[in-house]
């Protein structure tokens, strides 16, 4: 195991997730790098670990890095967990990562539970594409301008949430995704109060305010990307919005192509249209 830096996968709720693979080598690893280390403590006990353990969080992560790095270069094994799921992934790491494999030690996964794999495997939306968001930041103007952004998108989108914001975050959703966009909110997975709702972001929003408790916990949302079908037609509303305030000082042709280019709606199409509409 010398010099190798292991990312082991952790439980997301339930202790019992925590594979035989991981178990054995955070019980041989000489040091293990923990987000939180009472939290990792209570983790271990799963285990026979005797090893070191060292706190790795994104507070001063450049710095942890180095450490890190120099007990590698020792020969040590690093095995670097988060306080839940797969490290990186929200979660610390990155840095850590990028210099072990810049400087050419082995950094290999020991793969396990991670929400968003969990709740794209249950959630019943397209996983053939999708985009992971993580989390949408806090305040309320730079939410909605990301979510904005996202109006368009034709793959699955995945987003962590905190129980601070769910109820805020779904309703921003509704508004800028629309209040019949489908939804998959999986609440507290593998743990013993565990729900799965699966609707519109109308519903979702009635069912968060069904029970209190239902806005407790950790959350995972999938929400089904914009149907293709409907870009399209979106699209021609713009594009049919956009020619005839060209059609003041432009020919229709060169007002078609213009709009057709500014809105990607096609252009025969929105010819045709805008024919129509004339006539
Ligand atoms: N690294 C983790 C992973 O692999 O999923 C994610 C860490 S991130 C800091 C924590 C967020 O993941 C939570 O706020 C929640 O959005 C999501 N999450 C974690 N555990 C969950 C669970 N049991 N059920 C639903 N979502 C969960």
């Amino acid at each position: 195991m010398a010099g190798v830096l292991y990312i082991v996968a952790t439980p997301i709720g339930n202790l019992r997730d925590l594979s035989e693979r991981a178990q054995q080598i955070l019980s041989e690893a000489t040091i293990i790098a923990a987000e939180d280390t009472r939290h990792a403590r209570q983790l271990l006990a799963q285990t026979a670990f005797v090893g070191k353990l060292i706190a790795y969080h994104d507070f001063g992560e450049d710095r942890q890095a180095e450490n890190l790095i120099s007990l590698l270069q020792r020969g040590e094994s690093v095995a670097l967990i988060s306080d839940a799921g797969t490290p990186l992934i929200s979660d610390p790491g990155f840095k850590l990562v990028r210099q072990a494999r810049e400087e050419g030690y082995a950094v290999i996964p020991i793969p396990g539970p991670c929400a968003l794999a969990a709740a794209l495997s249950v959630a019943g939306i397209a996983t053939d594409r999708f985009v992971f968001e993580g989390f949408l930041p806090n305040k309320a103007t730079a939410r909605r301008k990301r979510l904005t952004k996202l109006v368009a998108e034709t793959r699955t989108l995945v987003f962590y949430e905190s129980p601070h914001r769910i109820v805020t975050t779904v309703a921003d959703m509704a508004t800028c995704f629309g209040d019949e966009r489908t939804v998959f909110l999986a609440r507290e997975m593998t743990k013993k109060f565990e729900e799965h709702f699966f609707g519109s972001m109308a519903e979702c929003q009635l069912w968060l305010q069904e029970s209190a408790n239902r806005q407790k916990g950790e959350f995972s949302l999938v929400v089904a990307g914009i149907d293709e079908a409907q870009l399209e037609s979106q699209a021609l509303d713009t594009g049919l919005a956009l020619v005839s305030k060209l059609r003041t000082d432009l020919s229709l042709k060169r007002s078609v192509v213009l709009a057709a280019e500014l809105s990607g709606a096609r252009k025969n199409e929105l010819y045709e249209l805008a024919l129509k509409s004339e006539s």
